[in-house]
């Protein structure tokens, strides 16, 4: 007999430059958001986290960066599940695409099924052709959003992650740390720019942005390993939280190993 998995939560399985997956589940049931590391690693890695009994059901792609999409051929066509991407992110990853066992065009604002998860993704602010974060909320109602990879968090962006219980939310950098870092003067302005990656000071007014309604868990996430420091992207996130007066937890997602958050 399988062990039961648990019922509820979120796996971050990667998170950062070298490959992102996100493992959102439901009573053995689960959409992955983003799949940038090799199927075979992100197997691995769920079967690590016991969660190896999760049926998933579709693969929710951003954008197109590789440390987003890797895995994604690779992992669809072995599962036989579709690839949820807008337009412009599947017309740019066309090659990959070509024989994965179907593509199913998502539109920024418009709410869709996947089974098991109500989808609803929204812009983000990005340079690639059309990306987008996801707000999943499962059967029984427990909402989670992921947002990364966005310069900016725009007011759609706010709207759909207004009231999750689990936010993903991008603290990429520490303008400090970036600024005197080792990159060349034209990468740090594309990281710093709206069309980059949020820093820890702008995830933190970010969510002063958000009705504080139901949030229980903050996970800090592409923390960059050349201009951040987790215990820096810990401290500004929570900063943020606690101008919402929230006692929600602060959590940071890792790149070299997985962690789960059970959503209760
Ligand atoms: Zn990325
Ligand atoms: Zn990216």
């Amino acid at each position: 007999m399988q062990s039961l998995s648990p019922a509820t939560g979120v796996a971050f399985l990667a998170s950062g430059s070298r490959g992102n997956a996100t493992l959102v589940y439901h009573h053995g049931r689960g959409v992955l958001v983003d799949c940038g590391l090799s199927a075979r690693e992100v197997r691995r890695r769920i079967a690590e986290a016991g969660l190896a009994n999760i049926e998933i059901e579709a693969v929710l792609v951003t954008h197109e960066h590789g440390d987003h999409v890797a895995g994604v051929r690779v992992l669809t066509r072995a599962l036989g599940v579709p690839v949820y991407a807008t337009r412009g992110t599947a017309s740019s990853l066309r090659e990959q695409l070509a024989d994965v066992p179907e593509v199913v065009t998502v539109h920024a604002g418009e709410a869709l099924s996947t089974g098991a998860f109500r989808v609803l993704p929204f812009r983000t602010s990005h340079d690639v052709v059309e990306p987008v974060g996801y707000a999943i909320e499962d059967l029984a109602g427990h909402r989670v959003g992921i947002a990364t990879d966005t310069g900016v968090l725009t007011s759609e962006a706010v709207d759909a992650i207004t009231g999750c219980d689990l936010l993903g939310l991008e603290a990429n950098h520490d303008l400090d740390m970036l600024e005197s870092g080792p990159y060349p003067r034209f990468l740090k302005e594309r990281i710093r720019s709206d069309r980059g990656h949020l820093s820890n000071a702008c995830a933190a007014r970010a969510l002063e942005k958000l009705g504080s309604d139901g949030l229980k868990t903050i996970v800090a996430m592409h923390i960059s390993e050349q201009n951040n420091l987790p215990r820096l992207a810990k401290a500004s996130v929570g900063v943020g939280a606690r101008s919402l007066g929230l006692t929600a937890d602060v959590l940071v997602a890792r790149q070299v190993e997985a962690m789960v958050c059970e959503i209760l």
